[in-house]
């Protein structure tokens, strides 16, 4: 089953349960427009290299597209279609007036130099210039995409345009419009979010023990979030391997040392370890079935399967990740009585600053960090409220009742609109 079939799946077993208006579910169905574009890239070497890329607009009723640029050699229109669609959901989730987009180039944008990454991000942002702007369809950082290249295609935009229009892309560097807090907005969305379910299940922070996958922005920021909050981290990964540490980790020390070396698994020593020798070097695969009250996914879709949800220990996931579980493996995890912090809420905090960053281009007046806090507090515990209430009401599991709830809202419009 492909990553899009999964994703409608989950938007049908919501539907059933709401009774979704059929036309709105068939609307919701397929993504309204695709684009596929290539970018040619002019190698160090003098050769030239031509990537495939993609644009995906998968809903607007809500407001303009919104969604992120994966750059990966993996990515494909398929895993595309899914991420777009995943945020039409999140973005009515936690009720921020945006649609739902996403963008992929095929590339390992480790492969590339500086200059080369440059021209691949200005050139793909020429590709898909006829369908973007604040108003259209507003890009942002994903997998191996990041500020720097943000504050390109700003700029590549904004000459198009022939004038300023910062707020053609989200996640830029602050010194060109960029917000306070959109670092670490994923990471600490889904800190506000998991606080609340903790306090519904009557646990404290410092009672927990947490694994993370994935070091990326998410995952190296929560894990030093969490530290910060008292839990317990006893286990990271990157994609090279993981490090698991019985007695406890101290993350912040674990991120430099990937930094220096390139890996966590290279930082089994002392500094990173609690105590004496608890450290060892396993597999990600491994990492998913450790002892540990909370599994955070923040690394890509498809790591927990039907063939690993039943070893799963954590009594709660927190996915900071898209689609990091599957269909089946919900299945398996509802019976075994795991509660699963879907996607499409724990990781809107991303999006929900993307939001606050666009509304503060377009007014040019910019936000303190407070400000900034202030509401995405407000925004992410009013969502954990409406999606767990929802989950009570219709004996449903979180993923559903985050679906139900960003459905509703998305019926409600599209009705209004006459669609
Ligand atoms: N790529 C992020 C996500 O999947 C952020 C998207 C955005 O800020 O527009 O939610």
């Amino acid at each position: 089953m492909s990553l899009f079939e999964n994703t409608i799946r989950q938007m049908r077993n919501a539907a059933q349960i709401m009774k979704l208006d059929p036309h709105v579910e068939a609307h919701l169905s397929s993504p309204q427009r695709i684009l596929e574009v290539s970018v040619p890239v002019h190698m160090d070497n003098g050769s030239v290299r031509v990537f495939k890329g993609f644009r995906v607009q998968h809903c607007n009723a809500r407001g303009p597209y919104k969604g992120g640029i994966r750059f990966h050699p993996q990515v494909d229109m398929e895993e595309v279609k899914a991420l777009a669609t995943w945020m039409t959901m999140k973005c009515s989730v936690v009720g921020i007036p945006l649609g739902g987009g996403k963008g992929g180039v095929i590339v390992d944008p480790r492969e590339l130099s500086e200059r080369e990454l440059e021209q691949l991000s200005r050139t793909y942002i020429r590709a898909i210039e006829p369908l973007i702007g604040p108003e259209k369809d507003v890009p942002a950082p994903d997998v191996y995409t990041n500020p720097k290249i943000m504050a390109w295609m700003a700029d590549e935009y904004s000459m198009l345009q022939r004038r300023n229009k910062l707020g053609v892309v989200t996640g830029k560097p602050l010194s060109v419009g960029g917000s306070e807090g959109r670092g670490e907005a994923t990471s600490q969305g889904g800190m506000y979010v998991l606080e609340e379910a903790l306090k519904e299940l009557g646990k404290n922070p410092s009672e927990m023990t947490v694994v993370i996958q994935g070091f990326g922005n998410a995952g190296a920021n929560v894990a030093h979030m969490m530290e910060d909050a008292g839990y317990k981290v006893v286990g990271v990964s990157d994609s090279k391997g993981a490090l698991y540490c019985k007695e406890g980790l101290h993350p912040r020390e674990a991120i430099s040392c990937k930094m220096e070396k390139g890996t966590v698994t290279e930082c089994s020593v002392a500094g990173i370890q609690k105590t004496g020798d608890c450290c060892k070097v396993i597999t990600n695969e491994e990492l998913l079935e450790v002892e540990c009250d909370v599994l955070v996914l923040s690394a890509l879709e498809n790591q927990v399967t039907k063939d690993n949800a039943a070893n799963v220990k954590a009594s709660i996931i927190l996915e900071l990740a898209n689609g990091p579980t599957t269909p089946e493996a919900d299945e398996i995890l509802r019976e075994k009585g795991v509660m699963v912090i879907p996607d499409i809420l724990a990781n809107a905090g991303g999006v929900t600053v993307s939001y606050f960053e666009l509304v503060q281009n377009e007014a040019n007046f910019y936000w303190s960090a407070e400000e900034v806090q202030e509401r995405l507090i407000r925004i992410m515990v009013e969502a954990w409220q409406a999606v767990s209430e929802t989950a009570k009401k219709h004996n449903a599991t979180l993923r559903e009742a985050a679906f139900i709830v960003a459905l509703k809202r998305l019926e409600e419009a599209m009705l209004a609109r006459g669609w």
